[in-house]
């Protein structure tokens, strides 16, 4: 089955629906978190706070230039989706700052 019959696809393949990817870190570890619809709940790497990120452009989280902050202690962190393979990188924004 396509994408476009998934309906993860819109507006030119920019906003993607992330219900049920693979959620990984950096690294390529699984991490725990909860997708649904365009966006991400998981917790902080550093403070354990809850973070939620959007997938749709322009939207804290969507990418490196639209980082979201964790409101606990500050680090950014940005989605890298890759809706052909359903899975869903969050990465550390600057992971030494
Ligand atoms: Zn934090």
């Amino acid at each position: 089955m396509s994408n476009e019959q998934h309906g993860y696809l819109k507006f030119g393949g920019m906003n993607v629906k992330i219900t049920g990817f693979l959620i990984m870190n950096g690294n390529g570890d699984q991490i725990p978190a909860d997708a649904h619809g365009n966006n991400v709940a998981f917790t902080c790497s550093k403070c354990s706070h809850p973070v939620l990120a959007s997938a749709l452009e322009n939207q804290r989280g969507s990418d490196f230039d639209h980082p979201v902050d964790c409101k606990g202690c500050g680090r950014g962190y940005w989605l890298d989706v890759r809706p052909s393979a359903e899975k869903l990188y969050i990465h550390v924004w600057r992971p030494n700052a």
